[in-house]
């Protein structure tokens, strides 16, 4: 056993924040060093979360047409993909969404829409509405990912019983203009700074493998760890076709692991959750995710990809001890 990293667990397990320093020396390892990294950040995620994983599911609102340029991004309307493209979708089919989160067991379901912003619009007023029915409702509740908003939007999200939203960071500040150069990295955080002092809690993290490189990835956990952020969607680079980086390489199954891994250590009380690319990236490994320190994943499909049938994720959760939805999930 590394007992560089034992020392730094330990630290971390008796309450301590870990340095930049560490943090960095963590993202060095390499080969069987690993999994002595994984082993701790395991140890790290029992120690809040105890065996509890948490599932989030989430329905496409409204896809494409999107005026951004996000270089990953199969719905900004700059890149010739081949994604369908539909306006804000009825209350029924949010309905039948939540409907089928409370079959898979999801802690949440969140409403996705494509696009900068709903400030203005009338979407915005809809979503709002079918959020305050839906909460009314015995089902999981409704969280929303609508792009940026301001102190007002947030003000009736939460009176509607919207409890989260999602707005990533993406990457770090220093490495953002490489991936998104339509709005700045400030629009965002001041989004996620909006959200928190209205009372919401925020969902929030990245998407790696877009180049990036490792102080960026050091960068935004801190980033992330600074804005207090409830909650770390960690998403993979699945290189979509027609995108300008439909031909990254993808990370290599025990890079992803690392860095879930380091994430769990920087970030040691917070949710870190799994989503796009843990198929195609993981693959055979992808039940080592929670081993790594996530302590919830995805279930269902993505906005425009197919996932993993959500009975044989329920059963990886169940074939590795862990449970899933005992109803008292704070953090997902
Ligand atoms: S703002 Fe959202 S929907 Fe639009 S291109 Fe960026 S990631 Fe895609």
């Amino acid at each position: 056993m590394n007992t560089k990293i034992e020392k730094i667990a330990k630290n971390i397990l008796d309450e301590n924040d870990i340095s930049y320093d560490e943090a960095y020396f963590l993202m060095q390892l390499n080969d069987i060093e690993i999994y002595d990294l994984l082993y701790w950040a395991n140890r790290i995620r029992y120690n809040t979360f105890n065996n509890v994983v948490g599932l989030c599911s989430i329905i496409s609102a409204r896809q494409g047409s999107c005026s951004e340029d996000c270089r990953f991004c199969s719905q900004s309307s700059r890149y010739k993909t081949e994604i369908p493209n539909f306006p804000l979708i009825e209350k029924e089919k949010v309905a039948e969404a939540v409907e089928k989160g409370k079959e898979y067991k999801s802690d949440c379901v969140g409403v996705v829409t494509s696009g900068y912003s709903l400030e203005g619009s009338d979407n915005f007023d809809k979503i709002c509405d079918d959020a305050y029915e839906l909460s009314k409702q015995d089902g999981p509740p409704v969280h929303t990912s609508i792009g940026m908003i301001t102190s007002k939007m947030a003000e009736k999200l939460a009176s509607s019983g919207v409890e989260m939203i999602n707005h990533n960071l993406e990457t770090a500040e220093g490495y953002y203009p490489n991936i998104c150069t339509t709005h700045s990295y400030k629009d965002r955080v001041d989004t996620i700074k909006i959200a928190k002092n209205a009372g919401l809690q925020v969902c929030s993290g990245g998407i790696f493998g877009v180049g990036e490189s490792v102080e960026d990835r050091l960068d935004l956990a801190f980033k992330l760890k600074e804005l207090d952020v409830d909650t770390i969607p960690m998403n993979f680079l699945s290189p979509v076709k027609g995108t300008p980086l439909s031909t990254e390489n993808s990370l290599e199954p025990m890079e992803i692991l690392k860095i879930i891994a380091v994430y769990r250590f920087i970030l040691s009380d917070k949710g870190i959750k799994v989503a796009g690319g843990r198929e195609e990236n993981l693959r055979d490994v992808q039940s080592w995710m929670f081993y790594a320190g996530a302590n919830s994943t995805m279930i269902g499909d993505y906005l425009t990809t197919r996932g993993k049938l959500p009975e044989d994720d329920l059963q990886m959760i169940k074939d590795l001890g862990l449970k899933y939805n005992v109803g008292e999930m704070q953090k997902h």
